[in-house]
């Protein structure tokens, strides 16, 4: 039998007939509860014989493999021979664009096509396109009459196109696929530990499970991820993998990997996601034809653009970059556009976790059975909680009503007053309050303003590029309201006052991500997660949303105990209210350790005031002394980084769970000891205490959930930094007298003796 490819009818017309500019005047679009609910009233409407949700469907030979080209009409009157396609929008019916409106008549003539194939005797179709606007309910339908032969000739065509184009992926497949066969482990024998997470990985994507796995840094996860996800492509296992990074260094990590093993043969088309904002061609510009010419004729260009892409196989940002140039596209829409023709994209965890996750949408649209490997695990939980939070303060609202005029001023100056009505209502505390509900006299207002403002692009589409205030205030809207939508016990609504009147500001805070991350743990084939930093595993299965049924596996370490010595200072109180009397002492300890211990130190703390107050009685100690600062930008991140590789007598001091306390690379001599000053818990405050509540109330953990299982994972990363190839030593020093508790201790990474 022939392998079957799926195809639908919508990916069809967006393949043959996209045209145009790139304009998204078509959003916001509703969500996708609104587009089904806009949908089953339509067809509600209908009456008579009118079927709703029509399936059609061919399957075409085509040389190797089938085709099935499948998808449902939204409607079809058999008596009128009317077939019908709804569309939900937000805009008003003159502003949809042509090329969108070209395109979703493509897709109806394509329906149409499939029909008179299904139905010989018929002669010809009435086709009607019926644009609704969600928001007012207004209708707009048009109708247009085809005769048979030219809905047949539209659908032969655009088939012919399609299967060009299949075939050469079909026999791009069998390339790679005998490729991945025959690949090698590009080093030899496995280390340590990757074996088993080799096996582990593999297992998992064939039984279509959940894996979280813990190996210290330096085992290699990368490669022993991403090797057996590789094998079980070529065995159908799936189809596509997200590589799925939470910081620049594990992308490069990816990158580097994935070319190592094409240097061993390799055939894999892998593509490297960009933030708009670092890789945008025309910063500050609207991703409008009118102001920006990588958005005009984009889909012209785009086919050209994407033979181009897939031929060159390694899609790095140079790449995209180089490809997009030459053919005048957007860099970043062009590397969307190639999701579903990469066999593997590393990408952030926005990509896959976000509101806006354009890899896991891209995949569910096509669908396509993917795999995610998700690097750093540890960071997705906070990752997640910022995601799905919002805020909106009152000083950036009347910033954006100072640009602002008419009907949008006006719905600015309703949320404006109710903002000031929740302001003058009893809040818990002077300056604070906390709702199990978001008040709607503000939603409602919200939701008039993103209306409005919306109505005003549609009609004028660079109408927010003088009005930066104003648009930066809109995103944060539309972010209020996508929290709004999921909004249930795991959020809250707070308000905060501070100063005068401007000061006061309400947020959507996310304080358990977990409910909604496990939605998206669901959607690919697998999910194999990775990091050093994974325990206690009860409490990371919970956060990152994995099923009860996912595995948790801790596994050996490649290097012997003897190459990091871990000591631990128990006699030194480093907590709060200790620290003035403890300083001196504490000062001389970091000095002592510096003298017994050549080579580079990062003495980490929990804050700055404290590491400065110690720093200030730090004794003499013949060091290069580099202290991180708040104000530190890129370039002062990347020197202190830079001295620490090139010199070999630098104390530098760092904050614990800050940039340079986990994620940062410096093997071999480059980093010879750590300190660790404290536990690593979360500083006390409000949001810590409002986490804890939540979670002991839940779980009856509030400590552990909010300050202890956070605390010593900083802790762990901060171990981490040091023995990163098989031949590196080094030595650490924990200071505070809780390690000497079993609650701490047992915290601690496996891999080390703790004396
Ligand atoms: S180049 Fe920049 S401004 Fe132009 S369409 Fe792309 S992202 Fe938008």
């Amino acid at each position: 039998m022939k392998p079957q490819v799926r195809l639908a009818v919508r990916e069809l017309a967006a393949f043959c007939h996209r045209r145009g500019d790139i304009d998204y005047r078509f959003t916001p679009s509703p969500s996708a509860e609104q587009g089904i609910a806009g949908h089953q009233l339509l067809q509600a409407r209908r009456g008579g014989d009118y079927q709703a949700e029509y399936p059609l469907e061919v399957v075409m030979d085509i040389g190797d493999f089938e085709l099935r080209l499948a998808g449902r009409a939204d409607g079809f009157a058999a008596g009128a021979g009317l077939l019908e396609e709804i569309k939900t929008c937000r805009v008003e019916r003159e502003v949809i664009p042509a090329a969108v409106e070209a395109l979703h008549w493509a897709q109806l003539m394509l329906y149409g096509g499939l029909l008179c194939r299904a139905e010989p005797q018929r002669a010809a179709l009435t086709l009607q396109l019926t644009y609704y606007h969600v928001d007012s309910g207004e209708e707009w339908p048009r109708q247009e009459q085809h005769d048979r032969e030219a809905l047949l000739a539209f659908l032969d065509d655009s088939l012919a196109r399609m299967g060009q184009w299949l075939a050469q992926e079909h026999a791009w497949q069998q390339r790679r696929d005998r490729s991945l066969v025959a690949l090698e482990f590009p080093y030899g024998e496995f280390r340590e530990g990757q074996r088993s997470m080799a096996e582990t990985v593999y297992k998992c994507i064939a039984q279509s499970g959940q894996a979280l796995l813990e190996a210290p840094t330096g085992t290699g996860k990368t490669a022993a991820s991403l090797y057996p996800a590789l094998k079980a492509l070529a065995t159908d296992r799936h189809e596509r993998i997200a590589y799925i990074t939470a910081r620049t260094v594990g992308r490069q990590a990816a990158e580097h990997t994935l070319r190592d093993f094409a240097g061993q043969g390799m055939a894999l088309r892998r593509l490297s996601l960009t933030a708009k904002d670092s890789i945008c061609f025309s910063p500050g510009k609207a991703c409008h034809a009118e102001d920006c010419p990588f958005a005009e004729g984009y889909y012209d260009r785009l086919p050209e653009a994407m033979a181009a892409a897939v031929a060159a196989q390694d899609l790095d940002r140079e790449a995209i970059e180089r490809i997009a140039r030459e053919y005048q596209v957007c860099p970043y829409q062009l590397a969307l556009d190639l999701i579903p023709w990469v066999d593997l994209c590393v990408a952030d965890m926005h990509y896959v976790y976000s509101f806006h996750a354009g890899l896991a949408g891209s995949y569910a649209e096509r669908g396509q059975r993917w795999s995610l490997l998700l690097d750093e695990a540890h960071n997705l939980p906070e990752r997640a909680r910022d995601m799905y939070s919002a805020s909106l303060h009152k000083a950036e609202l009347m910033a954006a009503r100072r640009e602002a005029g008419g009907v949008v001023k006006k719905a600015l100056d309703a949320c404006n007053r109710a903002l000031l009505a929740l302001g003058k209502e009893d809040w818990l505390e002077a300056d604070y309050d906390s709702r199990e509900q978001a008040p709607d006299s503000l939603v409602n207002t919200l939701q008039r303003f993103a209306a409005a403002v919306s109505e005003q692009l549609a009609a004028t589409p660079l109408f927010l590029q003088s009005r930066p205030r104003l648009l930066d205030f809109y995103f944060e809207c539309l972010q209020f309201q996508r929290v709004l939508e999921v909004f249930d016990a795991d959020f809250r609504f707070e308000m905060t006052r501070s100063g005068d009147a401007q000061g006061l500001a309400v947020k959507l805070r996310c304080l358990d991500a977990s409910r909604l991350l496990a939605q998206r743990q669901r959607q690919p084939v697998a999910v194999a997660a990775f990091s050093a930093t994974l325990s206690p595993a009860h409490w990371m299965l919970a956060e990152l949303g994995f099923d009860e049924q996912a595995v948790f596996q801790s596994l050996a370490s490649p290097f012997s105990p003897e190459q990091f010595q871990v000591a631990l200072h128990t006699g030194l109180d480093t907590r709060y209210r200790a620290r003035q009397a403890t300083a001196p002492l504490l000062a001389e300890t970091i000095a002592q350790w510096l003298a017994d211990h050549p080579g580079n130190c990062i003495v980490y703390f929990s804050a700055y005031r404290y590491m400065e107050d110690v720093l200030a009685l730090l004794p003499p100690t013949g060091r290069q002394l580099l202290v991180q600062s708040r104000q530190w930008r890129e370039a002062e991140r990347q020197d202190l980084l830079n001295t620490l590789r090139g010199e070999r007598n630098v104390a530098a001091f760092c904050i614990l769970g800050g940039v340079f306390g986990e994620g940062i690379d410096l093997p071999g001599d480059a980093l010879a000891s750590v300190v660790v000053v404290g536990t690593g818990l979360p500083q006390f405050n409000r949001e810590r205490e409002v986490l804890r509540d939540y979670y002991q109330d839940r779980l009856g953990q509030g400590f552990q959930y909010a300050y202890l299982y956070p605390g010593m994972q900083r802790v762990s990363q901060a171990l981490g930094r040091v023995i990163r190839t098989e031949t590196d030593r080094g030595s650490a020093l924990l200071i505070d007298p809780r390690y000497g508790e079993p609650e701490y201790r047992q915290l601690l990474p496996p891999w080390w003796d703790y004396g």
